[in-house]
């Protein structure tokens, strides 16, 4: 278990990027979801000890982060936003050198792990080839290779997905749902589906605020009968969006669809829909944007 409590770190330039976060995360995938900058690099870093926070505690397990990053790094596996690899080297040269760092000084030990890794992440196949021709996903999924190299106890992988395609995307998520269940793995991202497919547990963040956090199923099920959806004209779609609490718009077909959070059928035309991640999203954005207060805030 993580558990962050009273986080703050506000910047030289007067940022205040984690504003009072506390969090409870518990082993399994964890879904950390916000817009760009919200604040998810700034707490991963200083979850991962690459930077203090102004106040407030994280404990792994028991072991006070803050103070005692040396224990805690030796148990973290950290995967950052910009991840560079030298492009000349391989895939299966590069991990072995990792390794020495990470202090797998033990040749056959470290054989044993870079292979595995290999394996596991799917790059065996292409270990001999230099990283500068892997695409995207093989690098970041090299990137998750990296990261789990002496059997980290809290994995850390910031924005992972962003620039793949759905079919990488799908491969590298399914790589992180496998990694185990005695391990905490958190995962930013701003993209909705990648928390919707696979995080048993969650948190939106906004201006570095924890808008909501907890099962993402039970933050859907708090809007049941209240999402609406039609479909109309893109000159009314102004007056909608100033008379309905607009949540998502999507185009179909050319046509403005938009969904509305409502007690009742906000107007004619519109249908009740099953609600999705993606409406929780929209929803908590809005509140946090006009500060209002909404009944999914409940949700803990
Ligand atoms: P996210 O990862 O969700 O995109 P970030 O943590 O990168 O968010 O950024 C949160 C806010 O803090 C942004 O307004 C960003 O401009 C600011 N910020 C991030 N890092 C720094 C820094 N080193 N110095 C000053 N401001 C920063």
């Amino acid at each position: 278990m993580l558990s962050i409590k009273q986080l703050n770190k506000t910047y030289a330039n007067g940022v205040h990027a984690i504003n009072n976060v506390s969090l409870e995360i518990p082993n399994g995938l964890f879904g950390l979801l916000g817009p760009n900058g919200a604040g998810k690099s700034s707490l991963m870093r200083t979850i991962a000890t690459l930077q203090e926070p102004d106040n407030g505690s994280i404990h792994f397990h028991g072991l006070d982060v803050i103070k005692e990053k040396e224990s805690l790094r030796r148990q973290l596996g950290y995967l950052p936003q910009d991840f560079g690899v030298y492009p000349k080297v391989s895939a299966e040269d590069l991990l072995n050198h990792f390794a020495v760092l990470k202090g797998l000084t033990k040749k056959s030990e470290r054989k044993e792990m870079v292979e595995g890794l290999l394996r596991q992440t799917n790059l065996w196949e292409a270990r001999k080839r230099a990283l500068g021709t892997y695409s995207g996903g093989m690098r970041q999924r090299f990137g998750i290779a990296q990261a789990l190299l002496g059997a980290p106890k809290l994995v850390i992988v910031d924005e992972p997905t962003a620039g793949l395609d759905p079919d990488e995307r799908n491969r590298f998520l399914n790589l992180l749902a496998e990694i185990g269940e005695q391990v905490v793995v958190i995962l930013s991202t701003h993209i909705v589906e990648d928390v919707t497919d696979l995080c048993p547990r969650m948190a939106m963040i906004g201006k570095g605020q924890v808008l909501v956090q907890g099962e993402p199923q039970v933050a859907i099920d708090a809007l049941k009968n209240k999402v609406w959806r039609k479909s109309v004209s893109k000159a009314a779609l102004a007056e909608y969006q100033s008379r309905f609490n607009v949540l998502a718009t999507r185009l179909v077909a050319g046509k403005p669809q938009i969904n509305v959070f409502s007690d009742e059928q906000p107007d004619d035309g519109f249908i009740m829909v099953e609600p999705d991640l993606e409406d929780v999203y929209f929803l908590q954005l809005r509140a946090s944007q006009t500060k209002a207060q909404s009944p999914a805030n409940a949700i803990a």
